[in-house]
This record gives C-alpha cells, structure tokens and sequence, in this order.
C-alpha cells in the first residue's frame, strides 16, 4: 500500500489476475474451443503461470525476468518481488507487455483464420463496432 512505484498495466493485470489472452481462461468464456497453449507442444492449459513459469516459447523474455526476479516465478512469489523492488516491478511489467502483446497477435490470428462459429460470431461483432466508429 505504501509503495510509491508500480503501475498496473492492462497487460500486468492480465498476468496477475489470469483473466487474459490465456487459453484456459478463453475456453472458460467460450472464446476458444479448447484450453491448451497455442505457443508449445504439450501444454494441456495455458494459465498466466504456464505463461509465467513454463511455457518454453517464452524462454527468452524469461531470462531478463528470472535475472532480476529470481528462479521462483510463482506468482505469489512475483507479486512479493514486485512490491519490494521498482526494478523487479518493471521487469515483471516489461515480460507481461512483450509476451502478452504476442499472445493477443497470435489470438487476433486464429480468429481471423478460423471457421469456428465461436469466433466467426465474435468477428462479426467486432467489425459492426468498427463500422460504428467510421463517420457517415
Ligand atoms: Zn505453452
């Protein structure tokens, strides 16, 4: 509470609260037929941990985070990290922007190839709101 660094970004939040562009997150509100991870073989679901911790497509960004957070990248462990330090905050905020932003691309992807009736539906929706946008 007292901290006086430490923005929560869209992206962070996703990360810390595991409502985001995670597979088993978007099968759980019907926006992916499936949980599994997009972005390695043999993930069964993707959960912002996976993300986080495991996921080996993500191994990269991953060792500028673990270099100033630690090994431990559970994520209460993260969050006690983020609070005592602004770098370890940063660090965290900067793999959650990179690697989500990749995620969401990687979604907006399948969704524009897919025949999926759940997300043919959603991409009508999106491009009706988009036409609202454009003025007469
Ligand atoms: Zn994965």
């Amino acid at each position: 509470m007292r901290r006086e660094h430490g923005a929560v970004t869209f992206r962070l939040a996703q990360v810390l609260t595991g409502h985001g562009c995670f597979g088993s997150y978007l099968c759980r509100i019907g926006r992916e037929p499936s949980a599994q991870c997009h972005h390695c073989a043999d993930c069964p679901a993707d959960t912002a941990e996976h993300t986080l911790a495991e996921c080996p497509a993500w191994a990269l960004q991953r060792q500028d985070l673990v270099a100033v957070v630690g090994p431990d990248l559970s994520l209460p462990a993260v969050v006690q990290r983020m609070t005592e330090s602004d770098r370890a905050w940063r660090a965290v905020q900067t793999f959650c922007e990179v690697v989500i932003s990749q995620k969401e691309e990687a979604e907006r992807l399948r969704e524009a190839s897919s025949q999926d009736p759940i997300r043919s539906r959603r991409r009508g929706g999106r491009r009706r709101a988009f036409a609202r946008l454009i003025p007469p």
